[in-house]
């Protein structure tokens, strides 16, 4: 990782479907680098379902865009050939390029299959609930408009554990496919709601079969050197098998890619699923941290009844933080998704503040709070207010951190800055009434004044013979002090 890295998710779930995401992206691309954006993550960039899919109902993991498939050639992002010219953007600016990769289930299959399955209990898939008999499955894919290019490979019914639909009937159901070696992974392989949650939607990629085995790991080496990918942003993996997930990101590592990043998207409100999941995969890639952005999600509705001192309650940054990547939001906590959790607009810049000016963890940037979340109601973006942060992070979040979680509703750290960001910062933050905390920044500022870089507060602090200042914030807000050097805020101001 770079330096202060930061990671910017570049699509939220609203997006218009007008093939424009990589050209935007290209054009971007510079000034993404200079709001000091490291690693750029992408939605999924291959042939859907439908054209206007978000990309999480894969269909040809092999179509980046360049077959008439599904109606249609390019994706609701682009071409390929738009896709691969906005990767060679971000790599012109030094930036990393992470793919999103769905291998959990397909969607959109070409044609029907009839094949034994049992009925399972939603609520216990171990549970069957019928005898096993023939029904017909949405499970033949032969993807006729690539006609073979890069892959041979047909899927077929053997080839999931289970599906949702038995088109004979149009009975709707979780159908677990019989044969020989089948069944839901093994239960210590993934996670252990509903008796075992092998099973998310659509066809359900069987991780038993050593043929899937064989093909998924071909198309990762295949799309990792097409792409000239840098990691992956993994999908869903509580319903995939761990064990097939490690060797994966090893095999790609070892054929020239040591350094190639992983981020997996397990989505728990659980501490320990993600302990042991970092460790029953030997730390081999990181997670997001989910129980963070809950803490975030409940602070900003609770209002002055939350502790500010819990934040780090059941997060991955008080556990495992340098595996943690941390979020405030995302495509699938935003306002009507699936996973619904979206912080609400007044935290935003607390939050902010505290995954990028804070030591721990690899924060990664939301599009949608930054540039807005577009749909039937729109969000405005809060480029305004993170900008200035962003700016904080590039400069001035160096250094040991020391830590004022001293009261529930009013919190700060400082950091010290180090020999080549010498000008550290000290942040404050409330969800009360207005608050001031006596914060440490160093006596080499004693005497010299101190100001509010986010102008939230206007008043200046002056630093006292100990290094040490009485720092303010409003009510419900967050302020960020560093020494008040006008040519600093000029320079700043003049770039915006
Ligand atoms: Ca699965």
């Amino acid at each position: 990782m770079a330096e202060n890295g930061l990671m910017m998710q570049y699509f939220e779930w609203n997006m218009p479907n007008d093939g424009q995401l990589w050209n935007q992206l290209k054009e971007d691309a510079s000034h993404l680098k200079e709001m000091g954006v490291s690693a750029v993550w992408l939605p999924p960039a291959y042939k859907a379902a439908s054209q206007d899919d978000v990309g999480y109902a894969p269909y040809d993991l092999y179509d980046l865009g360049e077959f008439d498939q599904k109606g249609t050639i390019r994706t609701k992002y682009g071409t390929k050939e738009e896709y691969l010219a906005a990767i060679d953007a971000l790599h012109e600016q030094g930036m990393y390029v992470y793919a999103d990769v769905v291998l959990n289930h397909k969607g959109g299959a070409d044609e029907t299959e009839r094949f034994e399955a049992y009925e399972v209990n939603p609520e216990n898939r171990q549970e069957k609930i019928s005898e096993s008999y023939e029904i017909e499955g949405w499970t033949k894919f032969t993807f006729p408009g690539r006609k073979d290019m890069y892959s041979d490979f047909k899927w077929h019914w053997y080839h999931f554990t289970g599906t949702d639909l038995d088109n004979k009937t149009e009975k709707k159901a979780i159908f677990m496919i019989k044969g020989l070696n089948k069944g839901w992974s093994d239960n210590e392989n993934v996670d252990d709601e509903f008796g075992n949650y092998d099973y998310l939607m659509y066809a359900d990629v069987d991780y038993a079969n050593p043929e899937v085995v064989e093909e998924i790991k071909k198309w990762s080496q295949w799309y990792v050197k097409e792409a000239k990918l840098d990691g992956f942003r993994l999908d869903a993996i509580k319903h995939i098998d761990r064990n097939f997930l490690e060797d994966l990101v090893n095999e790609i590592r070892e054929n020239n890619h040591p350094d190639f990043f992983v981020v997996g998207e397990y989505w728990k409100n659980n501490i320990q699923s993600l302990k042991d999941y970092l460790e029953q995969t030997d730390y081999t890639f990181d997670l997001f941290d989910v129980g963070l952005h809950f803490n975030f999600y409940f602070a900003s509705e609770q209002g002055i009844d939350y502790d500010l001192r819990n934040l780090f309650d059941d997060a991955m940054i008080s556990k495992k933080s340098v595996h943690a990547v941390t979020f405030v939001d995302n495509h699938d906590s935003q306002p009507g998704q699936a996973l619904e959790s979206y912080v609400d607009e007044w935290f935003k810049p607390l939050a902010y503040a505290f995954i990028l000016l804070r030591v721990e963890g690899f924060p990664c940037l939301f599009y949608g709070d930054y540039y807005g979340i577009s749909g039937e109601k729109p969000i405005e973006g809060m480029q305004d207010i993170i900008d200035p942060l962003l700016y904080l992070r590039r400069n001035h979040a160096y250094g040991e951190q020391k830590n004022y979680f001293d009261h529930g509703s009013c919190v700060g750290w400082t950091r010290l800055g180090d020999e080549e960001h010498p000008y550290g910062l000290a942040a404050i933050m409330s969800n009360g009434e207005e608050g001031f905390k006596e914060m440490y920044v160093g006596e080499q500022y004693a005497g010299q004044n101190f100001a509010d870089f986010t102008g939230n507060r206007e008043n200046k602090v002056e630093i006292d013979e100990n290094g040490c200042g009485w720092f303010n914030v409003n009510a419900g807000s967050v302020s960020v002090w560093v020494l008040d050097d006008i040519t600093e805020q000029q320079a700043f101001q003049e770039k915006e």
